[in-house]
């Protein structure tokens, strides 16, 4: 993409979005390249590099919870490359503009599919985490979260105080079912929303991969923000191929000059 086309193509998702009436992101790792967290796919992913991971983290789960969380609190295992990374990320311009479109009323809603906390950090609100959060707990059994530091571990596996469920990282792992809550508020925001950003995420992971369809077959639109081409680009009414904090750094700013606060 030109220096021109990418003009053209911010200033038409600006004019996309000040038109729409409840615009939804939906994001993927890619947004969150630029602190630093590898994505799983694409040129430079850790499976691209090291190769597809197991995929029965959950069955292995059940199986042992003890084992998992004896395992999780030595340090072994796992992507200790991923884990750095996200130990060492800072919220970028794409996550700070999305809080500064969310704050202006351009966007509704966040659906993200990272687990890395960086919404939270840079300010936005309304946030659905389909594939869990990092920083949390969760009672396998009902459902309810706590943040990491503020619950007690004193067995292993901790167990919920309010239905003696058994406790795990909130994070959503390989063969494990997206938790209700979220997939719900997913469902929700998919049928509410007219215009559908689709930022940093290659769009083949289901459930995610099926919420633009949806959008699309209710009537809605979608823009993709991603420096490289997905199985969803042709769907796109507009297409911005840029990364995600210059592409929505440039968005909010000419949303500024279109309706400004
Ligand atoms: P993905 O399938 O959504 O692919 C990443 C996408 O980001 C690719 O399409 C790539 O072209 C795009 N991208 C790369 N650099 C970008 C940039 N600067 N700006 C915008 N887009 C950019 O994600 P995945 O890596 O295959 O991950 C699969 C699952 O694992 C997802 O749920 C993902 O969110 C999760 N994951 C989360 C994190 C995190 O929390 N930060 C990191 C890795 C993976
Ligand atoms: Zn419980």
């Amino acid at each position: 993409m030109s220096t021109d086309e990418l003009t053209l193509a911010i200033d038409a998702a600006a004019e996309l979005i000040a038109g729409a009436k409840h615009v939804v992101a939906l994001v993927g790792a890619g947004i969150s390249a630029e602190s630093g967290i590898p994505t799983f796919r694409g040129p430079d992913g850790l499976w691209t590099k090291h190769g597809e991971p197991d995929l029965r983290d959950y069955e292995r789960f059940a199986a042992d919870p003890k084992g998992w969380w004896e395992k999780r609190i030595s340090g072994a295992g796992g992507l200790g490359e991923l884990i750095a990374a996200l130990e060492a990320a800072e919220p970028n311009a794409g996550h700070i503009a999305l809080r500064e479109m969310e704050e202006g009323g351009w966007l509704a809603h966040i659906i993200t599919q990272n687990i890395d906390n960086l919404h939270q950090r840079a300010g936005s609100v309304h946030i659905t985490e389909i594939h869990g959060n990092r920083t949390k707990l969760r009672c396998i059994a009902c459902g309810n979260r706590w943040p990491l530091d503020e619950f007690p571990i004193d067995e292993l596996p901790p167990h919920c105080p309010d239905c003696s469920g058994i406790v795990k990282g909130d994070t959503v792992m390989f063969g494990e079912p997206i938790p209700k809550d979220a997939l719900d508020s997913c469902v929700d925001q998919t049928w509410k929303c007219d215009l559908m950003l689709l930022i940093g995420t290659s769009a083949v992971v289901y459930p995610a991969a099926q919420f633009p369809l949806d959008v699309r077959r209710l009537g809605g639109k979608l823009i993709e923000i991603n420096p490289h081409e997905t199985p969803l680009s042709g769907l796109a009414e507009v297409v911005v191929r840029a990364g995600s904090g210059e592409a929505l750094s440039r968005i909010v700013a000419r949303l500024r000059e279109i309706r400004p606060r």
